[in-house]
């Protein structure tokens, strides 16, 4: 796990380094953005979402403070100048998902250019499925004029095939938790999930994930767990917001599974390397994403089914960002199919904050008394 937690600042590092031999970055807000096209650029995409408290007060001096924490953790990194990897990002990709970050990007864009991708809201229609590949040719357009470079197909297959991989590599660490003992403590999960978006090279990526897979089954303890093994889903979490990670740690349980974008939610999904148009088949892939943008949201409700029988869930925690209405709203449907399963289940409402720490530590150790565990 060391070289995991070390992956951030050595990343940074190289991109640093990089920069002054004329590498190129692009920041990134969303598990929506073809980070495909990005590598086929010959650029390097790194995530940008803000996942700690402490710009949020210079965010809040622009932006409505009732806004969800990672909207106005994100802008306020990129108006304080206090993150590098923004600093680094010559340009910033953008999609219109939810309302707030919509606008937000508006503001964004006086600071530094941002691209956006128009992205639809419906994911099983043909309509839809021509717009997004309309979208994602556009940004094709943009990061050539950008960058000034050309995007081949030929590079745009061979991104499609890393990116391929790499998913399926990160799978295999999130399903190291689907036995008995679980193999990666749940602050584990959390942290390769979260560092990987930094990362300077995806083959280091592959490379470093099937190590911690070989290493950890390896040396897998025959032993079993007697903890309550709890699913995370909803919001987005990542290191500074991992409060609820830390909770279900400290209170003995293990968190075997995160559903959010930050963890398992894209891993099943790649792109066709059969497809005649990688274009079509970027459109496919990441209109299939299950996000609560979506209206309907089918597919998150099928993917939670399928964790909750693949990871011996006992418990689930949806976790929704003060202010995230989607995210917010399909908690009612999430409850409605953890009970259909017989399962206790707790719906929690937060910030980035401390301040309620305190109470979620009551409501989730209640949570875990209603396993039997
Ligand atoms: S929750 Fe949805 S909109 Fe937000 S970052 Fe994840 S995929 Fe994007
Ligand atoms: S957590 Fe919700 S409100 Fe916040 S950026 Fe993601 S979808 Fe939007």
């Amino acid at each position: 796990m060391k070289t995991f937690h070390d992956l951030r600042d050595k990343s940074l590092q190289e991109l640093l380094d990089g920069r002054k031999q004329g590498l190129r970055v692009v920041g990134t807000y969303c598990a929506y953005c073809p980070k495909e096209l990005i590598l086929a650029a010959g650029a390097v995409p790194v995530s940008l979402c803000g996942t700690r408290e402490e710009p949020i007060p210079a965010a809040e001096e622009e932006l409505p403070r009732n806004l969800c924490p990672m909207i106005k953790s994100s802008y306020g990194f990129a108006i304080t100048d206090t993150c590098p990897y923004f600093a680094l990002s010559e340009l910033i990709v953008a999609e219109t998902t939810c309302d707030g970050k919509k606008k937000m990007f508006e503001l964004m864009d006086k600071k530094k250019p941002v691209h956006v991708m128009q992205l639809p809201n419906v994911q099983d229609s043909e309509a839809a499925l021509k717009m997004w590949a309309g979208e994602i040719q556009r940004l094709r357009l943009r990061l050539e004029e950008q960058l000034q470079v050309t995007i081949t197909d030929e590079a745009i297959w061979e991104a499609i095939r890393l990116v391929n991989e790499e998913r399926q590599a990160l799978k295999a660490v999130h399903d190291l938790n689907q036995g008995n003992p679980p193999l990666l403590p749940g602050l584990n999960l959390l942290t390769a999930s979260w560092t990987v978006k930094f990362a300077s090279d995806q083959r280091e990526v592959i490379r470093l994930a099937n190590q911690l897979v070989a290493e950890k089954r390896a040396q897998a303890p025959q032993a079993k767990s007697g903890k309550p093994r709890v699913l995370l889903t909803g919001c987005p979490v990542g290191i500074g917001s991992e409060k609820v990670v830390r909770l279900l740690d400290e209170l003995g349980a293990d968190m075997v599974a995160m559903e959010n974008c930050s963890g398992y939610k894209t891993l099943d999904i790649v792109a066709s390397e059969e497809h005649k148009d990688p274009i079509m088949a970027l459109a496919e892939k990441y209109l299939k994403i299950p996000c609560s943008c979506m209206s309907p949201n089918p597919h998150r409700l099928e993917l939670l089914k399928s964790m909750l029988h693949d990871f011996q869930v006992d418990a689930v925690i949806d976790l929704t960002w003060q202010a995230c209405h989607t995210y917010n709203i399909e908690a009612y449907d999430v409850e409605r199919l953890v009970k259909a399963a017989s399962l206790p289940f707790l719906h929690l409402e937060s910030d980035y904050s401390t301040s309620d720490i305190e109470s979620l530590k009551v409501r989730i150790e209640a949570l875990l008394e209603m396993t039997d565990k």
